[in-house]
C-alpha cells in the first residue's frame, strides 16, 4: 500500500506540527531540511495508516471563519512591563488576566542551551515566567508538544490563551478539532519566519568574529534606543564577565535579510493567513503608520511613539470577552483599513524576492559565514547610514524620520 504523504511541496507546509501531536503511534517527527527548516517525517515502520495526520492539517484543508469585529490602537499603562514588550505590551496585560483566573499561557520563548539558541513554544503558569513569552522572537518556534500540553489543560477545564504565528494559532484548531469555551487564542501580523537553525548559525558566527565564549542572551527588540528593530546581545567572555552590545537590524546581515523577505520559510511567501481573515479571537502587531492614520493620539502622553504603539484587531466573540477583563491598557477605537495602510501583511503574503534563492544558496554551499560575507561585501551603503544615523541620539533621529517620512 502507497505510504501516507503529509505534503507534495514545501509551499504546503507551515510546521505547526499538528500531525506530529496527533499521530496515535508517534510516528511522525519533525526533521530540518537543507536550510534548517523543519517537515514532518513518517516512520513508516511505525505507521498504521490511519490518515488522522492528514485530516488535522489546516494549512492545507483549513478553513478561517473570524474577520475583524472591533480594531484599536493601544499600549499597556504598566511602563515597565510596556518596555519589555517589542510592541505597546498588549500580549503581556491579556496573559497576565489569563493567569490571575489559574490559566495557563503559551506562547514562544528564546531559550539559550550552552550558548545556543533554543526558539520553541512553552506553558507559562506563573506571572513571574511571562517575561520568557514577551518581545518578538524573529525565527520560527517549534511547536514541540504544545498542542497536546494545551490539550490536557483545556480538558482539565482550565482556562488557555495559546499565542503565536497565525499558522500555529490555525494548526492548534486543526489539532483540537473541536471548540473549547474555555480556549482563547492570539495570533501575531507575520510577515515569515526564517529557520531556527540559521539563527543560530548567525549567532554563533559572531560568537567567532567577537572572539567571546557564548551567547547568553538575545532580544531582536531592545526599545532602550527606541520602538524599532534595535537588538541585544548578551555575550559571556572567555575570561567568565558579560558584555552585552546594542545592534540596530540594519547593522547585521541576519536582520536585514529578515526585513528584506530573503530568508523566510517556503510557504510564508504564499501565506494563507496573510489577509483579514484571523485564526486567533485577537491579532497583535505594531502599529506602524499611527503618526499619519491617527496623529490625535499622539498628544496623549501614553501613547509614546518612542516606547511603541500596538494595534488590536478582534475577530470574534471570545477576543471580546477576553479583551473585557483587560485592565491597565489604553485603548482607542481605529479602523482596519488605518491599521493595514502600513501593514502590508493584512492584506497580502510576502513577496518572494529573487534574491532568497542567492542567500538560500550561498547558506548551503558555504555556511553562515558565507552569507556574512557576502552582507559585509554588498551592503557598505547601509551599513555607512546606519552607523551614523544611530550615532545620533534619540531626538534627532525621530526628527529626521519625520522629515523622511513627509
Ligand atoms: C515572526 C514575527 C513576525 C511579525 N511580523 C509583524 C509584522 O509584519 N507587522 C506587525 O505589525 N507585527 C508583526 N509581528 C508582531 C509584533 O512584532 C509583536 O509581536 C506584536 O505586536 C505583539 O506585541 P506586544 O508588545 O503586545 O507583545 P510582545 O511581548 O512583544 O510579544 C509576545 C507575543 O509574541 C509571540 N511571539 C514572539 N515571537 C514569536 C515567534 N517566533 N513565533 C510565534 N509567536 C511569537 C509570543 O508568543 C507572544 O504572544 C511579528 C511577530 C513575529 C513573531
Ligand atoms: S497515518 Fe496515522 S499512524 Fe501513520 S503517521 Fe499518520 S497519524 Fe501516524
Ligand atoms: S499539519 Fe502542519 S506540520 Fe503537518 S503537514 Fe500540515 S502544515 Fe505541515
Ligand atoms: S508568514 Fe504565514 S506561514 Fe509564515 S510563519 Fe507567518 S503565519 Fe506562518
Amino acid at each position: 500500500m502507497m505510504g501516507i504523504i503529509l505534503f507534495d511541496e514545501k509551499t504546503k507546509c507551515c510546521a505547526c506540527g499538528a500531525c506530529k501531536n496527533i499521530c496515535p503511534k508517534g510516528a511522525i517527527a519533525m526533521k530540518e531540511d537543507e536550510y534548517g527548516f523543519l517537515y514532518p517525517q513518517i516512520d513508516e515502520k511505525k505507521c498504521v495508516q490511519c490518515g488522522i495526520c492528514k485530516k488535522v492539517c489546516a494549512y492545507q484543508n483549513g478553513q478561517v471563519k473570524n474577520t475583524p469585529i472591533k480594531c484599536y490602537a493601544a499600549v499597556n499603562k504598566n511602563k515597565v512591563e510596556l518596555m519589555k514588550s517589542a510592541s505597546g505590551g498588549i500580549f503581556v496585560a491579556v496573559a497576565t488576566s489569563v493567569l490571575k483566573e489559574g490559566g495557563v499561557v503559551f506562547g514562544a520563548a528564546l531559550d539559550f542551551e550552552d550558548g545556543h539558541a533554543h526558539p520553541h513554544h512553552i506553558a507559562v503558569r506563573e506571572i513571574s515566567q511571562l517575561y520568557r513569552l514577551q518581545g518578538s522572537k524573529y525565527v520560527q518556534s517549534a511547536i514541540e508538544n504544545t498542542y497536546e500540553e494545551a490539550k490536557e489543560e483545556l480538558n482539565l477545564g482550565k482556562k488557555v490563551l495559546f499565542s503565536g504565528t497565525p499558522c500555529q494559532i490555525a494548526g492548534l484548531y486543526g489539532y483540537l478539532r473541536r471548540e473549547y469555551e474555555n480556549l482563547f487564542t492570539v495570533d501575531v501580523i507575520c510577515h515569515g519566519v526564517p529557520s531556527a537553525k540559521m539563527f543560530d548559525d548567525f549567532l554563533q558566527n559572531e560568537t567567532n568574529k567577537r572572539n567571546v565564549k557564548k551567547i547568553k542572551e538575545y532580544i531582536f527588540r531592545d526599545k532602550k534606543r527606541g520602538w524599532g528593530m534595535n537588538g541585544k546581545i548578551r555575550f559571556e567572555l572567555k575570561n567568565g564577565s558579560e558584555k552585552t552590545v546594542y545592534i540596530p537590524a540594519r547593522l547585521t546581515s541576519y536582520n536585514t535579510f529578515f526585513l528584506d523577505g530573503f530568508n523566510y520559510r517556503e510557504n510564508c511567501y504564499s501565506c494563507k493567513y496573510a489577509n483579514s481573515k484571523r485564526p486567533g479571537d485577537i491579532t497583535l502587531g505594531d502599529y506602524w503608520g499611527i503618526e499619519r492614520e491617527n496623529p490625535e493620539l499622539l498628544k496623549n502622553k501614553e501613547y509614546d511613539i518612542e516606547n511603541g504603539i500596538s494595534c488590536i484587531i478582534v475577530n470574534s466573540k471570545n477576543g471580546m470577552k477576553i479583551m473585557q477583563n483587560i485592565i491597565n491598557l489604553s485603548m482607542y477605537e481605529t479602523q482596519f483599513e488605518k491599521i493595514a495602510n502600513k501593514n502590508g501583511q493584512l492584506k497580502y503574503p510576502s513577496k518572494r524576492p529573487a534574491k532568497r534563492e542567492q542567500i538560500m544558496k550561498l547558506y548551503f554551499q558555504k555556511g553562515y559565514r558565507g552569507v556574512d560575507e557576502y552582507f559585509y561585501r554588498n551592503y557598505k551603503k547601509q551599513i555607512i547610514v546606519h552607523t551614523v544615523f544611530n550615532a545620533f541620539p534619540i531626538g534627532v533621529r525621530l526628527k529626521i524620520k519625520k522629515v523622511l517620512h513627509k
